[in-house]
């Protein structure tokens, strides 16, 4: 029997917010532990949380950009369970009323449904020692969003371009870094299968935490060969979670249903309901920023770059910036130099510099191959193009007279390339090239060259 896979996503990104969720605390990463906390994210008795507008205006953002609806009437709920890394033995979260319904995620030739994204509040984490455990609150009350898709991946492929568009949206729009060692960006992946042409889904398995999305594709690799093998066998899927051993590359199981939590939800009572006017809604309509995909298809009519270039500085924010500040008259010849640059935010190099650096080559003042040292050196040393190039002797002989008389040379000493040009073998021109290259030290400008030539032998 042939299966298909089904797979849905539940990201959760910490958000961009100087200040946690409920309290002032700094949301700062790599803080020594337990040194950003406070009554409220320790979670003492008888505090007062109070809510970070700025959290609400990045979520809802986050919402325009992937089109969904702004629920201008949501609200906080307990999500009940006892684990250290709550101390409050509840997690504030948005259950029933979330801040965004619907919208999608547009991946090459589909469109993937978005569900749901509501906000809640990151718990501490836990560092398991030899024999005694840890507990960081650092990071407990930070801003998290959870974006939950519609269950319509198909492959592995799907979840890989899903996360990876997702990830340049969120990007783009300020709203957090999503660097994935961070663990600002985590995924929670439920995955099914089902016989091709079955309308009703399979029983899915969840696979916890997952912290790459390269890790997310291969455990996908795994888990569904895994599932349509036991169906295979005539064995059950049943509902469970399970965690993904990125060294081992299998994932095994972490609970079964019989322990799924009941989280009793019910509305926070300190908190009151989030209302968004329509004027707040119309300001953060304006922070919409233009979207990669939007920005690759300009990238393509606009400076008629390949695709392949368009994708590849779309997918750095810093480095499209970058290229449309340098892009000058050559645009494709700036992209390729760009893409070489394996750092932009690092870089020494000046946007209107691999302007220069194109031109010069352009105009015949260096060769592409001195163009590349010449590069090499910009990158190390931050210089303009034109300081190295006369730093280093570069500069191409475009003097006609002292190409002239290097072409005059270079005949009166290969009479037997002359004869066979004058036989009609064109390409033994290049032999005379050759030989000016070699008379100029290989300064000679190679294209003034081949016209003095074509001059010198037509008119001898
Ligand atoms: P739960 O109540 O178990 O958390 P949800 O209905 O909230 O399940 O869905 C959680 C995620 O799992 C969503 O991203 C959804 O698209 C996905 N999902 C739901 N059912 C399936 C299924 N049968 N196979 C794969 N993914 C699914
Ligand atoms: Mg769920
Ligand atoms: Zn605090």
């Amino acid at each position: 029997m042939n299966y298909e896979a089904v797979i849905g996503l539940e990201v959760h990104v910490q958000l961009k917010t100087q200040s946690k969720l409920f309290c002032g605390c700094a949301t700062e990463f790599g803080a020594e532990p337990n040194t950003r906390v406070c009554p409220v994210c320790l979670g003492y008795p008888g505090v007062l949380p109070v809510m970070n507008a700025e959290a609400v205006r990045k979520t809802i953002l986050s919402g325009l950009m992937i089109g969904c609806k702004i629920t201008q009437f949501s609200k906080w709920d307990r999500k009940n369970y006892f684990y250290p890394d709550m101390p409050k033995n509840y997690q504030v979260s948005q259950y029933d009323l979330p801040l965004c319904l619907g919208g999608a995620v547009q991946i090459s030739g589909k469109k993937l449904g978005v569900t749901r994204i509501h906000l809640e509040e990151d718990v501490a984490k836990s560092f398991h020692f030899d024999t005694t455990s840890g507990v960081d609150f650092n990071r407990a009350g930070t801003p998290l969003m959870e974006i939950v898709s519609e269950p319509e991946m198909r492959s592995p492929e799907d979840a890989f371009a899903y996360l990876t568009a997702l990830k340049e949206i969120l990007i783009t729009g300020g709203v957090s870094d999503c660097d994935m060692e961070k663990g600002q960006l985590r995924c929670d992946c439920n995955v099914s299968v089902r016989p091709v042409g079955q309308e009703k889904f399979g029983e899915k398995v969840e696979i916890k935490n997952m912290n790459s999305i390269s890790g997310v594709k291969r455990a996908l690799e795994y888990e569904i060969p895994r599932q349509i093998a036991a169906l295979g066998r005539g064995e059950k899927i049943f509902q469970e979670t399970r965690r993904w051993d990125d060294e081992a590359g299998k994932t095994s199981v972490m609970r079964t249903k019989e322990y799924a939590h009941d989280y009793r939800y019910f509305p926070e009572p300190d908190l009151m309901p989030v209302t968004v006017s329509d004027a707040m809604l119309a300001e953060i309509q304006k922070l919409l920023p233009e979207l990669p995909e939007a920005r690759r298809q300009r990238f393509i009519y606009q400076y008629g770059l390949p695709e392949y270039d368009a994708g590849v500085l779309v997918a750095n924010a810093a480095l499209a910036k970058f290229f449309e500040k340098a892009a000058g008259k050559n645009p494709k010849a700036v992209a390729n130099w760009m893409m070489s640059v394996s750092d932009i935010t690092t870089t020494p190099i000046q946007p209107t510099q691999i302007g220069e650096l194109v031109t010069a080559i352009d105009a015949g003042q260096i060769s592409g191959k001195q163009g590349k040292d010449v590069f090499a050196a910009m990158l190390t040393t931050g210089k303009s193009p034109a300081i190295i190039i006369q730093e280093k002797g570069l500069a191409q002989v475009s003097d006609t007279g002292a190409l002239e008389a290097f072409c005059e040379q270079a005949i009166a000493g290969n009479p037997k390339s002359v004869a066979d040009f004058k036989a009609g073998n064109k390409a033994a021109v290049n032999a005379l090239v050759g030989q000016v290259m070699k008379l100029s030290k290989g300064k000679a400008n190679p294209q003034l060259v081949g016209e003095i030539l074509a001059k010198k032998l037509h008119s001898a």
